[in-house]
């Protein structure tokens, strides 16, 4: 599917473009969790990153690994979060297949432990919990 008219990431103006690579684009969320947010998504219209080529996910990985630098510079960030929301479920809200790069920053949220844990809050604290049984651990 090429360049549908519906998809705002197919359409974005060339103003919004923080960086980009042969395969994909890098640009700043309107909604930034924090300073600096930015989404990488491959120049081709695909929804599941699944569904993306290797050379798709090598080109976006090694442009996520350049923003990294820039935003670093820019911000002075301690952390990041690197992330993919895949499907509705997982809160993939537009079909165009995202990257997510948040920088973290000292003293950001009151406990950064556990980091993308959190998308579950009850179960985010985990350091005092006895483990779940595995067959190392029955
Ligand atoms: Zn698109």
């Amino acid at each position: 599917m090429d360049k549908p008219n519906t998809c705002t990431y197919c359409n974005l103006s060339e103003a919004r473009i923080f960086d980009h690579s042969a395969l994909s684009i890098a640009f700043k969320d309107v909604f930034p969790v924090s300073p600096g947010h930015t989404l990488i998504i491959p120049r081709r219209h695909v929804e599941s990153y699944f569904d993306l080529t290797n050379q798709e996910r090598e080109d976006m990985t090694a442009l996520m690994i350049r923003v990294r630098s820039k935003l670093k510079d820019e911000f002075n960030p301690i952390g990041f979060n690197i992330g993919i929301n895949e499907g509705f479920a997982a809160g993939q809200t537009v079909s165009h297949i995202n990257m997510h790069v948040i920088p973290r920053y000292k003293g950001d949220v009151a406990e950064p432990r556990g980091g993308i844990r959190w998308i579950f809050p009850e179960k985010a604290v985990f350091w005092n919990a006895k483990p779940a049984a595995t067959p190392e651990t029955p």
